[in-house]
């Protein structure tokens, strides 16, 4: 991981993502400002902040759905535009208008639609694929139904499955955990895994903090500014998590506990599917992140 404007972090232009000098504005108000990051190949990146910092802004300037104010995008060292579907982007369920008249299975090949181009329709391979990505998310037998009848954890699962289905080298999850159950939470993380194995660049915007720590290789601190951007390890650390939310955060993990943890659910996920079970149940019980910071009078 190059720090955000290093030399080495200018001259990385094919990289996945290499974002310089980004400031995105909505009207008169800052969205983000001056942002320069590179981001790797295999990289679980964490986009961390309080409500309102920007980080799905940060993660609709990748996919190019906003007007840039200053600075610039490349992926894989070409415009947003011209790598766009290399590309793919799970929004924020609450973004979603979910009482569409549409099957599960047809949203999931919609996905498979700007890899094909628009005006060609689905073929029989398109909806294998697209079924081999419900498969993978649990949701084969539900291909039938109307997305609006599912429940929010069911409906996560199959946007993940559209964005698996666009086969694309990066994607981009807005607050994928939010709001559904643990085990739907567990299979995100567990994909996610797989994704980053063969070689994919992953963003998640999260509130999450003990989620992103564990899980995540790299945290990206947002609000608006960049407060920090690098390993879990450096970036999971009391001044900057302080930084990132205006010191009003909990950070109870001094010891780097999170990281700990982190080393732990890899070494059993390569081990056996069980143990894995176990070690994750359990951070379930002891790392349970506030979901907005608030400040509960922990040692400082
Ligand atoms: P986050 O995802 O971290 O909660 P956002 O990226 O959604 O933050 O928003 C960053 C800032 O930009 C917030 O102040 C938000 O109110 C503002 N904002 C986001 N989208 C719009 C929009 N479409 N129009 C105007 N302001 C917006
Ligand atoms: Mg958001």
């Amino acid at each position: 991981m190059a720090p955000a404007g290093s030399a080495g972090a200018r001259a990385a232009t094919d990289e996945p993502i290499s974002i310089e000098h980004l400031t995105v504005t909505y009207g008169r108000r800052v969205a983000l400002r001056d942002v320069s990051a590179v981001m790797r190949r295999g990289s679980f990146i964490g986009v961390i902040g309080p409500n309102g910092a920007g980080k799905s802004t940060l993660l609709k300037a990748i996919l190019g759905i906003v007007p840039l104010r200053a600075g610039s995008v490349r992926i894989f060292g070409r415009s947003v535009r011209e790598a766009r579907d290399r590309v793919a982007y799970v929004p924020q369920r609450e973004a979603v208008q979910w009482d569409f008249p549409v099957s599960v299975l047809d949203v999931v090949v919609m996905g498979r639609y700007r890899r094909r181009g628009w005006f060609r329709l689905p073929n029989a391979h398109d909806r294998e694929i697209a079924r081999a990505a419900l498969d993978e998310v649990g949701m084969l037998d539900r291909g039938d139904e109307q997305i609006g009848q599912l429940s929010g954890g069911q409906q996560q699962r199959v946007f993940l499955a559209r964005a698996l289905a666009q086969q694309a080298d990066i994607l981009l999850l807005d607050e994928p955990l939010n709001g559904v159950d643990v085990r739907t939470q567990e299979l995100v993380l567990a994909i996610i895994d797989r994704l980053r194995a063969d070689g994919k660049t992953v963003l998640m915007a999260t509130h999450d903090l003990n989620t992103a720590a564990d899980a995540c290789d790299c945290l990206a601190c947002v609000n608006h500014n960049l407060i920090a951007y690098g390993p879990a390890g450096d970036t999971f650390q009391p001044d900057v998590l302080e930084r990132t939310y205006g010191g009003s955060v909990l950070v109870a993990r001094r010891d780097n506990f999170g990281v700990e943890r982190r080393a732990a659910r890899h070494a059993h996920l390569h081990d056996h599917q069980h143990e894995h079970d176990q070690a994750h149940a359990a951070s379930h019980e002891t790392l349970v992140a506030p979901p907005t910071p608030v400040d509960a009078g922990g040692p400082r």
